[in-house]
């Protein structure tokens, strides 16, 4: 168990580009932290700078009271689980395991013990003599699990360790990852592109954007209280509604000229509200805060999601509901929205 301390770390790579832009945080002990991010916004290179396998231009990286700055990545006690498993094809599961444990002088009767204690606890213990070649996917991430846990590090790194596995295997492994990671009281750093599993397993949530972390808080802080348009539109499937407004004193009018039937913060002539997908309904023409024509409708099993045209609005916008029932291809529909959970963005700034 650890703390892993950033200081105004940050990353210039050979070429002159600043992926990394100056991070302060402190990762506390046994805490599951996720880094999520669209695409180029510096995770790996994050992941990889705590790994000690890409160096740190400037900053502080610390586990526990030692500063790990110069330290090789073998010596800093951690371990990480790679998105392609990184096995090595010629040695047997039982290898793999124990290669790390072997490298760091270990008798081989305590190897042998930690080694299957691992794969009890992963129910591998009966491919300890295959060769990864003869494993499947969701045996190899199993494996990749074991070589790790059995070296008891004080940090577990995650690089997207569940995106080569199919969708329900995903969901299993994701639920065996968290289990585990509060069992063994591991502190652990995830990245992952993926918004479910990072609400889903973590206990505090990075929201990276251009090198800087753009929000960092638990899963549920961020999807009611997103800081900008960014995080807002980045968590929660499908992506929080925006709609421009044109705001006097405290009456809203919407792009259609329609006025809204509730007041919006003065103080801005012109804002964004953003309101999510389950958090508007249904009504009648009478309740309306708006009138809606369906372009699209999508089942989705348990719930529904309506993508509905307004006036002058550029994108649809997007209703779940239970009964898909309520409205038909092409119909005009009214929605109201839920007044609790109404989120208002300065246009100019993205914040809220
Ligand atoms: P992805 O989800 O696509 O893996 P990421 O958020 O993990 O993206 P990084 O791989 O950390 O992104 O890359 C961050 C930025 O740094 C990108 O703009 C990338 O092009 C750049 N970058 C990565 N490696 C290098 C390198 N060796 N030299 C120069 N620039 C690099």
């Amino acid at each position: 168990m650890s703390t892993v301390t950033l200081k105004d770390l940050k990353k210039t790579y050979a070429n002159g580009f600043q992926a990394i832009h100056g991070i302060d945080m402190e990762i506390r002990d046994g805490e599951f932290i996720v880094i999520v991010g669209p695409s180029g916004c510096g995770k790996s290179t994050l992941l990889r700078m705590i790994a000690g396998l890409e160096t740190i231009t400037d900053g502080e990286l610390m586990i526990d009271d030692r500063r790990v700055n110069q330290v090789e990545p073998g010596k800093r006690d951690i371990a990480m689980v790679f998105q392609n498993y990184a096995l090595y094809p010629h040695m047997s599961v039982y290898d793999n395991m124990a290669y790390g444990l072997k490298i760091r002088k270990k008798s081989k009767e305590e190897i042998e013990q930690l080694v299957n204690k691992a794969a009890d606890i992963l129910e591998i213990g009966a491919l300890l003599d295959r060769k990864p070649s003869q494993l499947s996917g969701g045996q190899r991430q199993r494996v990749a699990m074991g070589r790790a846990i059995v070296r008891d590090p004080k940090v577990f790194l995650f690089d997207e360790p569940l995106s080569n596995l199919d969708a329900k295997l995903r969901v299993q492994m994701r639920i065996e990852i968290r289990k585990l990671q509060r069992a063994l009281k591991t502190t652990a750093i995830y990245v992952t592109h993926d918004q479910v599993e990072a609400m889903t397993l973590a206990d505090r949530l990075i929201v990276m954007n251009g090198g800087l972390p753009e929000q960092i808080g638990s899963p549920m802080e961020l999807y009611d209280r997103p800081s900008t348009t960014f995080v807002a539109g980045f968590i929660g499937s499908p992506a929080m509604n925006f709609i421009p407004i044109q705001v006097d004193k405290k009456d809203a009018t919407l792009p259609s000229g329609q006025k809204l039937n509730f007041s919006a913060p003065s103080g801005h002539a012109q804002l964004l509200l953003g309101i999510r997908p389950e958090d508007i309904e249904i009504t009648t023409p009478e309740l309306a805060d708006l009138t809606l024509k369906v372009s699209v409708i999508e089942p989705l099993g348990a719930d529904s999601l309506i993508y509905g045209s307004c006036e002058g609005m550029k994108e649809d916008l997007v209703v779940r509901v239970r009964d898909k029932a309520l409205v038909q291809e092409e119909e005009i529909f009214s929605v109201r929205f839920n007044q609790q959970k109404l989120h208002y963005f300065d246009p100019k700034t993205n914040s809220r």
